[in-house]
């Protein structure tokens, strides 16, 4: 620790990234929270260590709960809890309320491929496809609106998430699957197609964090940890945004306080980027869990995404030695391609929890008694939200085969990323509406995806910037920052 005049004199928010021209003691902290390295290797490597202080200046905060703490009991199937009255939710038992409606529980059948698009996958991407939805629908679908009312994880079903082999995505070897963009893709709606929060995690973990050490990472560091957060042994953060730069991330300061990356509350090992005050670019550091000086804090009180752990990480003066350091990443033009990846799985989200949304729909209004199917204005917004969704798979699939074929640009992401959160904003708000009152409750699937897609329209770039990016790409004319600031800093 540095003396506490050091770290009074930095109370600015200020994340100090130099090198150190003399080795200091480091307590490397293990990767897995039982394991600590012997002495002599953390001894052996002091002379190669290049250490980085990732400094701040915030109070400390609590930790939250770690990742494998036992959750509460699952729903029982058709509806109710099984909680023993631990829990207190859910508020409704459709079953009691709504009696000729299928159990919320089980999920509708999926008819939303009205073109028949499955005729562009390969049989591959069939079969993965049809084990997701199995999964989802068996182990996450009866449980996932009591954790989202909870705003909890359920970390017991990390097991079966794990089981479906998504984690790793493109990445070849070290025990990664080597899938398909195309097959990521058609995985990632899956998942998001009955629950947008476990997407999140998922994509977090295997398009931001699992990539930036594929692609950026030293050889040493792709062995220490691909395969075990393949497994999900390890579980990963990938933290950039800050709390006054998130759009502009380019302006990425000291900041050592970031906001608001999912998994950080349990993450076993946060992928910081942060600005190298020698070279003023881009670096980038893997922080272990349990560091001293490293906190992370639960956000609250979120209206989407209920279950990923969003945390406040505050970095105080953390020590990261040189071997931690990623180093593929010297600028910020080095994280390109983790972004091209990820925002095509991210522009799948949308197009997943649309899916799930026309599902629910269809069956709601043929289930309701009157029956709402028959009035034609319902069965325009049917038809509405189905074309929206031909539209986003198709865009979808190009987007993946331009990445397969080399041809994606940072534009071509962006504008399908940007597009496909803009018409899945009409569908769900349309869903939204065809289930009247019913519509604004968790418990039937249509509330809860109309305000999972909120933050996924801001992530990953918001609406704005990504149509922005495209801007930039067809006119040659960069309008992120407006006159007035970009001449304020000249
Ligand atoms: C659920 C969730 C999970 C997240 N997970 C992560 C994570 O894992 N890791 C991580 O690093 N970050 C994460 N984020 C942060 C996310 O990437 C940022 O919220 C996002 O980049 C937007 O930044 P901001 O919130 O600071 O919005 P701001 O940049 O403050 O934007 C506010 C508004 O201003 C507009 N705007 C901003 N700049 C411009 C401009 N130049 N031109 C025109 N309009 C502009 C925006 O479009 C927006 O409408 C997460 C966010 C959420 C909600």
């Amino acid at each position: 620790m540095p003396p506490p005049s050091r770290v009074a004199g930095r109370r600015r928010r200020l994340l100090m990234v130099r090198p150190r021209r003399r080795t200091a003691a480091s307590s490397v902290p293990p990767l897995r929270r039982d394991a600590a390295p012997p002495p002599s290797r953390v001894a052996g490597r002091r002379r190669r260590l290049l250490p980085t202080r990732l400094d701040l200046s915030e109070p400390a905060l609590d930790l939250p709960a770690e990742a494998g703490s036992p959750g509460p009991p699952p729903r029982a199937a058709g509806g109710g809890v099984s909680t023993g009255g631990k829990v207190g939710l859910p508020a409704l038992d459709v079953a009691l309320a709504f009696p000729q409606a299928t159990p919320a529980s089980l999920f509708p059948p999926a008819v939303s491929d009205y073109y028949q698009l499955d005729d562009l996958l390969t049989d591959e991407e069939k079969a993965l496809r049809k084990k997701v939805r199995g999964v989802m629908e068996k182990e996450i679908a009866p449980i996932m609106t009591e954790y989202w009312e909870k705003a909890e994880f359920p970390f017991h079903a990390i097991p079966k998430l794990a089981s479906l082999g998504l984690a790793g995505g493109t990445t070849k070897g070290y025990g990664c699957p080597g899938l398909s963009l195309t097959a990521s893709a058609i995985a990632t709606a899956e998942v998001a197609r009955v629950d947008a929060s476990c997407s999140t995690f998922i994509l977090v973990h295997a398009s931001l964090v699992m990539p930036t050490i594929a692609l950026c990472g030293s050889e040493s560091q792709k062995q220490q940890y691909l395969q075990s957060l393949a497994q999900f042994k390890t579980l990963g953060c990938w933290a950039l945004t800050e709390p006054d730069y998130g759009s502009d991330a380019s302006s990425l300061r000291t900041s050592a306080s970031k906001v608001p990356s999912g998994n950080s509350t349990f993450a076993d090992m946060l992928i910081i980027l942060a600005r190298n005050e020698d070279t003023n670019q881009l670096n980038g550091f893997i922080v272990k869990k349990g560091v001293s000086g490293l906190k992370a804090t639960k956000i609250e009180n979120k209206i989407g995404l209920r279950m990923v752990q969003n945390g406040d990480i505050v970095l105080n003066n953390v020590f990261v030695p040189e071997e931690d350091r990623l180093p593929g990443i010297c600028s910020f033009k080095d994280i390109n391609e983790v972004f091209a990846m990820s925002r095509v799985m991210v522009a799948w989200q949308p197009i997943g929890i649309s899916m799930g949304v026309f599902d629910m729909c269809h069956r709601y209004l043929k289930e309701r008694k009157s029956p709402l199917a028959a009035f034609q204005l319902n069965q325009e917004k049917l038809a509405r939200m189905l074309g929206n969704i031909q539209a986003m798979v198709l865009v979808g699939w190009r987007l993946c085969k331009m990445y397969e074929s080399g041809k994606l640009t940072p534009g071509h992401s962006s504008l399908g990323k940007a597009w496909t959160s803009r018409k899945a904003r009409e569908v769900v708000s349309l869903g939204r509406e065809l289930l009247g009152g019913n519509g604004i409750l968790a418990d039937f699937l249509v509330a809860k995806a109309f305000c999972d897609l909120e933050p996924i329209f801001s992530y990953e770039g918001t609406y704005d910037i990504n149509s922005l990016v495209t801007g930039n790409e067809i006119t040659g004319i960069a309008s992120f920052k407006p006159a007035v600031i970009a001449k304020s800093r000249l």
